[in-house]
């Protein structure tokens, strides 16, 4: 098995971030000798840490805000990596290349079949947000069968223009509620990371809505509480962050973590 010389997270902020948690506990569990480290790299260092990074031969994740600068920054992009124009899985492959795959396009399908019991398919979806994060949820709508997509941003034209890339599966809308009646409802905005804030009303949603809440915070959001004593199918953002994570380690490493063991970390440090 080759093996990185560092294995890192790079964002900014990072130090909340769960993925070492789950990420260490995983690689202990399958006797990988790397630890896996979060590196705090403000916007202005980027280019410089990378070229630092490269030298040390680090392999890793980037988070917010950094992924399309890593997308610029590799060599090498995977189909889904080039689809998304975002990078949040990074290695140098064998011949020294800087490699960039996006494994929340993955991570992000396996949670939603883990909320609906099985592959998605013939569904329309109701997405808020139009961020880069909104764009891996169009790339893995584009790879279901039979669905599309609406999507709301408080920002109209940014939906518009993302839109534009998917617009075989996607398009905008100015109606929120049109949102509210999809089958299921991905809130792939930033509201209720810090705060107790809904990103919509809970009442405006179809009764028989399943909802995805791509933000966590500790103890589920206050969405997602509401929103399971109504009746709805839901979860946070945390079944995201641990596929996308299982997805970048056998990337790394050409085996699957143990995602029991991931999930089994988050819930008693996280
Ligand atoms: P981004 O590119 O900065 O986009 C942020 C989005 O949130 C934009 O659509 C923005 O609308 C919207 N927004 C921000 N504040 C708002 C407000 N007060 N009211 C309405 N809309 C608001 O961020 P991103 O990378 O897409 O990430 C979005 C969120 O996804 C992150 O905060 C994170 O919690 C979550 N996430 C989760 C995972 C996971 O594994 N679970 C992975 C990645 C991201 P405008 O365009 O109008 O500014």
């Amino acid at each position: 098995m080759r093996l990185p010389g560092r294995l890192v997270l790079l964002g900014h902020p990072v130090s909340h971030s769960l993925s070492p948690t789950f990420q260490n506990a995983a690689l202990e569990a399958a006797e990988i000798p790397v630890r896996y480290e979060a590196l705090d790299i403000p916007p202005v260092d980027f280019e410089r840490a990378i070229d630092g990074l490269r030298a040390l031969g680090a392999w890793g994740n980037v988070t917010v805000p950094h992924k399309e600068r890593m997308f610029d920054a590799c060599e090498l992009h995977t189909p889904i990596a080039d689809r998304v124009r975002a990078v949040n899985t990074f290695w140098i492959d064998e011949k020294g290349h800087l490699a960039g795959d996006n494994t929340d396009v993955g991570g992000f399908t396996g949670a939603v079949e883990n909320l609906l019991g099985g592959p998605p398919h013939d569904l329309t979806v109701g997405v808020l947000g139009a961020g880069g994060t909104a764009a891996a949820v169009l790339a893995a709508v584009e790879s279901w069968h039979s669905c599309y997509a609406h999507v709301y941003n408080r920002t109209p034209e940014r939906a518009r223009v993302l839109c534009e890339r998917f617009r075989s599966v996607a398009q905008p809308i100015d109606d929120i509620g049109v949102v509210a009646g999809c089958d299921l409802v991905v809130n792939a905005t930033s509201v209720g990371l810090r705060d107790d804030a809904f990103p919509m009303a809970p009442a405006l949603i179809a009764p028989t809505s399943a909802v995805i809440d791509l933000v966590y915070r500790p103890g589920e959001t206050a969405w997602v509480r509401e929103l399971r004593a109504r009746g709805h199918r839901t979860c946070d953002g945390i079944g995201m962050l641990i596929e996308q994570g299982a997805l970048a380690f056998e990337r790394w490493f050409g085996v699957a973590p143990d995602r029991s063991v991931m999930w089994g970390a988050i819930r008693r440090n996280g």
